[in-house]
Order: structure tokens, then sequence, then C-alpha cells
């Protein structure tokens, strides 16, 4: 059997950075990943799931090895941010060089993430790709973890981590239980052009049903998170194209103008977790297995990678058993208020944002544009979101 200082299951944005992160401390660590990334070619369709990368999540990227892979890939960077409500004239606005900032961050495809880490990590010495392959059983020792995975091989490890995304096999047969919240709402994902041009901004306008949010891509056209109660994000998947590309301008209230092209349209539910705990002896959650959040400020993947850049920097200073409680405690100690809070005020979002009532629409436009005008507490928000 062999025998690892890590087992890494899911070998997604946040597995594979933290594989990266702790092999180069020189640690052996084996990732198991059910799926094959397809492979990049510049000719390639965008895909309908990105992610808005904060600047923490660059330098965690950056450590792993794998930004310089990535950017060669397709990245967008975005130099503003716009934010508005649809029931009034409450807008913020965001300016990276009100920050002497060149960008907030970059919009970059998961799977242009998932190849440049995974490329990274396979670079390295003591690190090991199981793929595809999935995790099948596992049984935590006082000393290791063995994993038997779906070809019958087993192999051990003083910690076994579930990076393995929000139905985290790792977290069912650890038997760590989870709380959830579902939203009643979808994520709906498209990829679209349009009339006027993006400006790098990400633009984003708030309806009581949900956010609509226009993310730049470096072709011009616009990555889509549209999100609708669950029933009305399907109807949206189902309707005529043109019918579609014409709701879709509206929600965003024509801001750039006609929706010209639309691709293809996929929709999630949304749901805010956490799982309780994040770890216990041997076994450690990291990103959408330990916690989920409403992606209204897309910050879903960002807290992921700071989960494996925490993890990574407590085993590199007390990790001469990676799978003792005491180690693990700390890491679930230094990120869990982080992610909760987080959480909580998305949905405080979510909540404000769908009120109907017309005193609470009259706050918040107010609210937004004092915010709007009050750049040292704006600049200091965004800066925080950044991860500066
Ligand atoms: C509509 C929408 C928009 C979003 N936009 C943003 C955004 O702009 N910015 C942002 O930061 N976040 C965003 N998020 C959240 C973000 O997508 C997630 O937080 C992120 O994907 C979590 O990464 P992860 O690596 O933890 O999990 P995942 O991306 O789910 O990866 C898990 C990996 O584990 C593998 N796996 C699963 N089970 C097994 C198994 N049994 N054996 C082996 N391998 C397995 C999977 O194949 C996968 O590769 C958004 C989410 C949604 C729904």
């Amino acid at each position: 059997m062999k025998h690892y200082d890590v087992i890494i299951n899911g070998g997604g944005m946040v597995g594979a950075t933290l594989g990266c992160l702790l092999a180069k401390q020189g640690k052996k660590v084996a990732v198991i990943e059910a799926f094959a990334a397809k492979p990049f070619s510049a000719d390639d369709a965008y895909d309908l799931r990105v992610s808005a990368i904060s600047r923490a999540s660059q330098n965690a990227l950056m450590d792993a090895g794998a930004w310089d892979a990535i950017k060669a890939m397709r990245t967008c960077p975005y130099e503003a941010m716009q934010v508005w409500d649809a029931a009034g004239d409450g807008h913020v606005r965001f300016e990276a060089a009100e920050l002497g900032e060149p960008d907030l961050g970059h919009i970059i495809e998961n799977r242009i993430i998932q190849l440049g880490v995974a490329d990274a990590f396979t670079s390295l010495e003591t690190a090991r790709l199981y793929q595809p392959n999935k995790l099948k059983d596992l049984s935590v020792e006082t000393d290791k973890v063995i994993v038997t995975l779906d070809n019958e091989e087993q192999i051990s490890a003083k910690l076994l981590v579930g990076a393995d995304g929000a139905n985290s096999q790792v977290r069912t047969l650890a038997g760590i239980d989870i709380q959830r919240d579902d939203y009643g709402q979808s994520g709906l994902v498209t990829v679209v052009k349009t009339e006027k041009p993006h400006e790098y901004t990400a633009w984003q306008r708030f309806q009581s049903t949900g956010p609509v949010a226009f993310l730049p891509l470096a072709d011009g056209s616009s990555s889509i998170v549209w999100t609708l109660p669950s029933d009305l994000a399907d109807y949206y998947c189902a309707i005529k194209k043109n019918d579609f590309k014409k709701a879709l301008a509206e929600a965003l209230d024509h801001k750039l103008g006609k929706v010209t092209k639309v691709g293809d349209r996929g929709a999630f539910p949304l749901r805010g977790s956490q799982a309780k705990p994040y770890v216990m002896e041997r076994i450690a959650l990291v990103g959408d297995a330990a916690h989920t959040i409403h992606p209204l400020a897309g910050q879903g993947v960002n807290l992921g990678l700071k989960d494996a850049v925490e993890l990574a920097t407590q085993l590199a200073q007390h990790g001469r058993d990676p799978g003792s409680l005491k180690t693990l405690r700390r890491y679930e100690r230094a990120r869990r208020g982080d992610n909760v809070l987080t959480m909580r005020t998305m949905e405080a979002f979510r909540l404000l944002f769908g009120h109907t009532a017309a005193p609470v629409k009259t706050a918040r436009n107010l609210g937004m544009n004092l915010f709007n005008r009050i750049p040292v507490v704006k600049n200091e928000v965004i800066r925080k979101a950044m991860g500066l």
C-alpha cells in the first residue's frame, strides 16, 4: 500500500491548489480526481462556469505555481464594478484606479484554473494525481486513514482532506454533519455578446427576484450569473433564444444595449451551508466541501482558496503529524469565522434587496448612494473583498 502525508479527495480549484502548496513544502501528497478536465484550446467557446478571482486568490495561485499557466490560457481583468438597485437610483461604483491598483480581480473559467493547478501539481516531485479515480471508501485508524479507490487500490495517509465539493463524499463517509439553507433560487449561467462594450467592468443589477451580473470576458463577451427563483430560472433556460436575449437585456436595464448572441444556458441550485465541524482527527474539509455561499458577490472559491492557504500554513508550522486534531483545529478556528461572516453578509444582502416595501427600498437606495460618496469606507470594503 502506498503511503502519503496527505491525501486530498477532489482535484478541483481548491483541492489541487492545496495539493501544490503542500507538495511544495516537500510533503508526499496524493490528489484523487474523478474527472479529467478537457485540455484548453484557444478556439474553445467560453465555459458556462467562471469565477471572479480576487487578488488574494491570485496570490494563492501564484504560490501554487499555477498563475502563469492560467494567464497564458485565458483570463480577463476587470477594472471596475458597478452595482445598482432596480427599484430606485441607488448605485455603488468601485474603481481599481481609485485604489491605485491595475484591476479589481480577474474573471476566469473554472476549467482553466483547474487545468493550471493540476499541471502545476503534477510537475512537483512529491505529488501524485490519481485521475480519473473516485474515492470508494475510507477507514480512519489511530495513526492513519486508509482510502479505497474505485479500482480497489488502497492508499493511506496521515491526513485525508475532503475538497470534493458541495456533495462531499469524504464529509458523508466521515459522518460530519452539515447545516444547509436552501435559498429556493438558482444561478442561471450563460455567455452572451452585447451591443455595447463591457468596458472591463463587472455590472450587477439587483432586482427583487435576485441580482443579474454581467462579467467581462477577454473577447468582449460577458459571462452571466442571473439569480432567480428556481422555477423562473428553469423557465428562462427553456424559452427561445430571442425571448431570452430580450429578457436578459431588460434585466440589466439595457446598460450594455441589446444582447446580440447567447450561448448554452444552465442553472445551478443555490444553497448556503456550513459543515459542523470542518475537522476531526485525521480528516479536514476545505472549499465547498466545508461551506457554500450565495454567489452574489462571487466569493465562493475565494473563500475556498483561503482555506487551502490557511491549512497549508498550519501544516507547515505545526504539521509534524498533519492529521493531529490539535493542528487541524487551528485551521478551523482561523477559517470558520470568516466563512460564516461572509455567508451571513451575502444572506443579508439577498434579503435586503428582496424587500419590496417602499420604506425599505427608499432607505436602501439612500444607503447605497451615501456609501458611494464616502471613498474611505467604500475603498476599505473593496480592499477587504480583494483580500488586500
Ligand atoms: C452560479 C454560480 C456562480 C459562482 N460564481 C463564483 C464567482 O464568481 N467567484 C467565486 O469565488 N465563486 C463562485 N461560485 C462558487 C464556486 O464555483 C465554488 O465555490 C467552487 O467551485 C468551489 O471549489 P471546490 O474546489 O471547493 O469544489 P468544486 O469546484 O465542486 O470541485 C470539487 C472537485 O472534486 C471532484 N470530486 C467530487 N467528488 C469526488 C469523488 N468522490 N472522488 C474524486 N473526486 C471527486 C469533482 O470532480 C471536482 O473536480 C459560484 C457558484 C455558482 C453556483
